[in-house]
This record gives structure tokens, sequence and C-alpha cells, in this order.
């Protein structure tokens, strides 16, 4: 019998008002089921609204310091039950331990990160133009926060955005992918466990069109913190734009990685083997592009080709795996139909391009890291986000080139370029129109103390991470307390001169 998992409204563990559910499987074995979770819908939503609303008001005032203590203890039990949460994630959405390890670490960095923050949130005082006033600008809770989220980070990413929410005063409706509703679930429980009052955060899980829509069109949600694709993003945008709410969006990539003919060519294997397979390339910040300068072109190519095909792929719990599966078949498919299109425009498959059989991955959703050499900026391969493990091997001629090629898409998340020049390596940080530049680092790897998030079509201009994502989460609100006694009128001009 799988397991059942519920969802938690207003301090109680329930089904969907439907009744209705659906299943959650192991990628990497479909046979395996994680559990069972509520197919929720809009009656669902309604009551977590609600509950969160009401719990606002009592939470709203909890000094921030208190609500960093809880976030401390949320820190702790992550700790303790880290490598639990971790074997729970590999199971769910597949990407090899070391790497949901990482992902629970990153929700513990985030939860240290905010419990020092609620002795922070700074404001600012300023004079007064007029004697015997004060001036300060302070920050307040928004309210209700919906936040929606991707199955490639199933802890981090709620962690980014839920802890910074609560830090600051607001209460949360929580919606999970639906491929990873295990992962938040243990996340919530963590929250309770921590000391976090009912009504104040809630999870409702189902399919993104119904509960995910059902959240960002409610006029009781005053803001909408999202991670996902640009195409839902935009959805997103459109739908929240008919009650004005508060949108931040993290959206799409199609990263590059350059290397100049000055770089030391063995780092920038690692970077690109890291960058581009890590994760299966299911990252919004995975390498999908690789720009090679000209002169080290046929020998670097000639590296990757060797490396690549040592890469073992397979059951992300099972020692030794380096990429584990795609996270559905929907995936797999798209990463098949990309590698056909990338055939059909030209490009040159230099390896991988198929379906692996045997050892055990006849019953997962796996796929080959696979490189295309001579790829054009033209090409679809070039252009379009594919999520898999496919990488686009461009030749630049100079570093102008090579940044052109970098910048020519829709997309501004993540990029990287080895160089053991500093003037080449500033001229990039300048040139390139990216949210992220690492310099002789592969395009992932973000911390979670550091602003995150892009420029373009992969997102609306918020930052999460570190200081930046608090602004988000809180709004200015402006004091002016005139202790003069008097009248004093700030509008009237009486300017001396
Ligand atoms: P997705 O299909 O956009 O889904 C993301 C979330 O939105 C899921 O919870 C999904 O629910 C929900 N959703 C789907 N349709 C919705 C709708 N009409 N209204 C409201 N919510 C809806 O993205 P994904 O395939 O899970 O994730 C991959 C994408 O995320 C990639 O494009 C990747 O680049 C991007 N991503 C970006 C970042 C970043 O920080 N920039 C980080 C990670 C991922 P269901 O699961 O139920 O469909
Ligand atoms: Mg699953």
């Amino acid at each position: 019998m799988a397991k059942k998992f519920q969802n938690f409204i207003d301090g109680k563990w329930v089904d969907a008002c439907s009744g209705r559910t659906f299943e959650n499987r192991n990628p990497a074995n479909w046979d395996e089921i994680v559990g069972t979770f509520p197919k929720s819908g809009k009656e669902d939503v309604d009551q977590a609204v609600r509950a969160a609303k009401t719990a606002f008001e009592r939470w709203r005032l909890i000094p921030a310091p208190k609500r960093g203590d809880i976030m401390r203890r949320v820190g702790d039990l992550m700790v303790a039950r880290k490598e639990e949460l971790a074997r729970q994630m590999t199971r769910e959405m597949g990407k090899v331990l070391a790497e949901t390890r990482g992902d629970v670490q990153e929700g513990i960095d985030t939860a240290y990160y905010a419990a020092g923050e609620g002795r922070r949130l700074f404001g600012h005082t300023v004079p007064s133009e007029l004697s015997d006033k004060f001036n300060m600008a302070i920050r307040v809770p928004v309210g209700v926060a919906g936040i929606v989220t991707p199955w490639n980070f199933p802890m981090a990413i709620p962690t980014w955005k839920i802890f910074p929410a609560l830090l600051c005063g607001n209460t949360v409706v929580f919606k999970p992918a639906s491929d990873t509703p295990a992962t938040a679930t243990s996340l919530v429980e963590i929250l309770l466990e921590a000391g976090v009052p009912e009504g104040v955060v809630n999870i409702v899980h189902g399919g993104g069109g119904e509960v995910g829509m059902a959240i960002v069109g409610h006029p009781e949600v005053d803001l909408v913190s999202f991670t996902g694709s640009t195409v839902v993003g935009k959805k997103i945008s459109e739908v929240a734009a008919s009650t004005l709410k508060r949108v931040s969006l993290e959206l799409g990539g199609k990263n590059a990685q350059i290397v100049m003919d000055d770089a030391e060519l063995s780092l920038a294997l690692e970077g690109v083997l890291w960058g581009a397979f890590g994760t299966t390339g299911q990252r919004c910040t995975a390498t999908s592009r690789l720009i090679l300068h000209e002169k080290i072109h046929d020998k670097f190519l000639q590296m990757l080709k060797e490396r690549t095909e040592k890469l073992r792929l397979g059951d992300g719990l099972l020692p030794g795996t380096d990429v584990g599966p795609c996270i559905n078949r929907d995936q797999q498919e798209t990463v098949k139909s990309y590698v056909e299109i990338g055939q059909k425009e030209g490009a040159r498959l230099v390896t991988g391009g198929s379906i692996p059989k045997g050892n055990g991955m006849d019953k997962g959703w796996f796929y080959a890291p696979t490189v295309f050499a001579d790829v054009r900026p033209v090409h679809r391969i070039a252009r379009e986000e594919i999520f898999g493990p496919v990488l686009s091997v461009l030749k630049a001629g100079s570093l102008e080139e090579a940044v052109a090629f970098l910048n020519d898409t829709i997309y501004g998340l993540s990029s990287s370029i080895y160089t053991s020049n500093v003037d080449k390596a500033f001229r990039a940080i300048r040139d390139i129109r990216a949210g992220i530049t690492y310099i002789n680092a592969p395009t992932i790897g973000a911390e979670a103390h550091m602003p995150f998030g892009g420029v373009k079509q992969t997102g609306n201009g918020h930052r999460e991470g570190g200081w930046t994502v608090y602004e988000f989460f809180s709004e200015w609100k402006t004091v002016y307390v005139d202790y003069s006694g008097g009248l004093q009128r700030a509008q009237i001009d009486n300017y001396q001169g």
C-alpha cells in the first residue's frame, strides 16, 4: 500500500474536498510509488487562503526576532533529518544523493540566514525638513503569500521563498510541483515541529492549472512567488494583473559557458561536465550551450566526448551514479524530440542521442548525456530551453563573437567564461547580459546568501536569495512623527533660497 499524504490547511491534515488523489512515482523506477496525494481544487485553495488571512493578523504581531528563532529551529530540524530528506528527494525526483544532500543544505543555510535576518530587517531613519519631526521608513509584511514551485530543487526553492516570507510576517499558501509533493510535505512537517502556528503555513497539493491558478487569481492572496517555466510565468503574470498583486517570477534559461583559447582546459572541462549534466541538465542554471574559441575547439570537443561517455547513468541512490533520470516521461520525450530537431537542423551528434537499455534502466526515464557540435546560433537547439542532458557546442573566433552568441537568447539567467586573462574576464562581466556571471566556474552553483535571478524573459526583475528576497516579501511603510505640538506644513512653499 502506498503511503497516503494529505493537505495541511488551518492546522489540520485533510484530504482534498473532492476526495480525489494522484500518485507520485520514482522516475528511476516507475513501478515504485512514493505516495498518493490529494488532487485539490479551488475549494481547497479557498479554505487555505481563508486560514492564512486569519492567521496573518496574529503572525504579523510576533516580533521578527521571535519568528527568526523558529527559523533557527527549522534549520536544526533539517540538519537532524538531512540524510532522510535527501533520500526521499532522490526517490521522488531522481537526482543523485550528493545533489539532494546539497539541496537540503541550501534549505538549512536559508533557514539560518532567515534566523539572523529576524534581528536585522533594517529600515531607514532620515532627517525631516521640519523641526521637531522624525522620519523613518520601516518594513512591514505584505499579507498572504502564494508560493508555487518546480520539482528540480524540491527543498531549496520552497525554502528560498517560504522562510523569508514567514520571517517578514507573511502567511503562506504553498503549492509544490506535482512531481515532488513528498519533499514539500516534509518541509511543512518541519515548520510545524519548529513552532509555526496554525494557519500560518498551508500546503495544497494538486495540478498547476487548478491549484496554482486558483492561488494566483485569488483576490485575497497579496503576492505570488513563482519559479518554473517561462510559458507558465507569463500566464501567471496575466492572471495576477487583474488584482494587481505583487509577483516574483524566476523562469527559464539557456545558459552558456565560454571557453577562451587561454583557458585552463582541464578546469573548463570539469566545469562544463558538471554544469551540463548535473541534475541531468534539469537546472534552471544548467549549461545548455558551450561556446568554444576556434583555436581550442577540436581539442576540447574530443576531451568532452571522452569524459561524457564515461559518465555513469543510473539510480541516484546507488553509489557511483553520476547522472540520474529525467523527471518524467514527458521530459524524456522532450529531450528525444530536441535531439531529432538538432539532427534535422544539421548539427553533428558527437555522443549520446539515445535512450539507454539494460543495467536496471528500463523502468526509468533515462536519457544518455548528449553533445551536439557544429551548432549555429539560429538552430533551435541553440535557442530553446530543453531542460535535459543535451549540450549544444558553438564555435567563436573572438571574445566579442563569443559574448554575442551568449547574449543571443530571450533568456538571461546564468553565464560563465573560462579565461586566464583578467582583461577578458572583466570585459565579459561588463558585456554579458545575465543575472549571474561566473569566472572560471560553471553556470551552476548559486550560494544561498547571494542574489539569484535573471534578466530578459528569465524573470520580472526580482531577485531571490540573500538580502534581496526580503525586499520582495515586505512593504516599505513611511512614517512621520511630528512632536512640535503645532501644525507644521511640509508641502507649503517656504523655501528661503
Ligand atoms: P512549470 O511547468 O512551469 O511548473 C512549475 C510550477 O507551476 C509547478 O508547481 C506547476 O504545477 C505549476 N503550474 C503549472 N501550470 C500552472 C498554471 N497554469 N498556473 C499556476 N501554476 C502552474 O515548470 P517545471 O516544468 O516544473 O520546471 C521547469 C522549469 O522551471 C524550467 O523552465 C526551468 O528553467 C524553470 N526553473 C527556473 C528556475 C529559476 O530560478 N529561474 C529554477 C528552477 C526551475 P504542476 O507540477 O502540478 O504542473
Ligand atoms: Mg515523482
